[in-house]
């Protein structure tokens, strides 16, 4: 019975000692596990896989503990982490996925996505978001010292927040069109993502579509036990 976790949206940054706290607590008590998925947005920013920040080092440390006990890792980048490489994920054994992966999951083919792409009406951001991963753009913004990194990235954030809150609700959520559109273009009838912070099971016609929970006060995943599926908030 492949036993796994999913879990997205934690924004670790230095300021959340309680939710990287939370989530060691999470995973030892969560036991042995074949596959963790992360979702994307496990980070508030990354500035490239060369960080030595203490937080990229102590998240790699955990990560290693739980790699070291037979856990195979995934990772899923998402509009914060965005820059998260390979390199990186080495030290734990983790895999990146592509923005749009298709896993199995509970016996079912399962389409697995940060989120983003999903808030297609959201068209300021989409822009956005085809500059930053320009690979021009990258290798520009890599090249820069760590230091300006770390500068440039807290403004962005700045903007990120001033731009999110000019922004109606519904433009933050997910298009449904967008949503049926990628669902048939993978062929499959469950959809697994997190980043609009709308933890929720959506059933749809004979398929479903799970949002993860961003961790904040408490922290949420999504828990995979054989053919079972578990969408759960805990306390940190
Ligand atoms: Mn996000």
């Amino acid at each position: 019975m492949t036993q796994s976790l999913f879990i997205s949206d934690l924004h670790l940054s230095e300021d959340t000692p309680h939710i990287e706290q939370g989530l060691v607590t999470f995973l030892e008590q969560e036991g042995d596990i074949d596959r963790l998925f992360l979702l994307g947005d496990i980070f508030e920013a990354w500035i490239g896989d060369d960080d030595d920040s203490p937080l990229a080092l102590r998240f790699a440390d955990a990560m290693k503990r739980v790699a070291d006990a037979g856990t195979q890792i995934y990772f899923t980048r998402g509009n914060r982490d965005f820059l998260i490489g390979q390199i990186y994920l080495n030290q734990f054994g983790a895999k990146l996925l592509g923005d749009s992966e298709c896993m199995e999951v509970a016996g079912e083919s399962t389409l697995l996505m940060h989120g983003d792409l999903l808030c297609s009406d959201d068209v300021d951001y989409l822009a956005f978001r085809v500059i930053a991963h320009n690979p021009e753009w990258q290798a520009e913004m890599l090249s820069k010292s760590l230091e300006e990194r770390r500068a440039l990235a807290k403004q962005l954030r700045t903007m990120s927040k001033e731009a999110a809150s000019n922004k109606a609700e519904d433009i933050m959520d997910v298009n449904d069109d967008t949503v049926r559109s990628v669902m048939a273009e993978h062929d499959v009838k469950r959809l697994i993502h997190g980043h609009t912070h709308r933890p929720y099971r959506h059933p749809m016609l004979s398929a479903e579509r799970i949002v993860l929970g961003d961790w904040n006060r408490t922290g949420w995943c999504l828990r995979e036990r054989g053919r079972s599926l578990e969408l759960r908030e805990f306390s940190l």
